[in-house]
């Protein structure tokens, strides 16, 4: 027997308890680095339109289906012959979450919020929003689309922002 009853687990092994859910981890001793390559040629206006301060979603004109971020093919009917649009940068927020137990890829950032709104004209969007205090975000309430280096990588991208109503 290689320990005794009340041994705890992580001397025998590389188990972890997460500071903030209590969850046991097994913590590999391995590293494993990820990194994302993605073909992105078909969205090649999407990533112009950033670089110009717009922001392109894509609308299948088969069955009305709007995406963004834009997909060049529709998930909904199958159409690959999309359009690109415009997407309004004023619309409501439908729901937010401050995320505090991160994934593994993300632990470096500090606690975020992310939300969805309703764009004006009906886009659907996913982001991150910046605000001060997330407690003051209310369901409904107005939100800006914004473009913006991403701190931490000076990367430009979307995110949300509470707009005055
Ligand atoms: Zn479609």
């Amino acid at each position: 027997m290689l320990m005794s009853e009340g041994t705890n687990l992580s001397e025998l092994f590389p188990i972890m308890v997460d500071d903030k859910s209590g969850a046991m981890l097994w913590k590999d001793l391995r590293t494993l680095v990820l990194q994302y390559v993605m073909p992105v040629g078909r969205l090649r206006k999407f990533y112009e339109g950033i670089a110009r301060g717009v922001l392109y979603g894509t609308r299948c004109p088969k069955c009305g289906a709007k995406y963004f971020p834009p997909r060049p093919d529709c998930s909904r009917c199958g159409s690959s012959d999309l359009e690109w649009i415009e997407v309004s940068r004023e619309g409501r927020l439908l729901a937010h979450a401050v995320v505090n137990i991160k994934p593994e890829s993300y632990q470096r950032y500090e606690d975020y919020t992310v939300g969805i709104a309703e764009m004006d004209d009906g886009f659907k969007v996913l982001a991150w929003i910046r605000c001060d205090d997330p407690k003051k975000l209310r369901r409904g309430a107005r939100v800006r689309l914004e473009i913006a280096k991403i701190r931490e990588n000076d990367i430009p991208f979307y995110h949300l922002i509470p707009a005055e109503e």
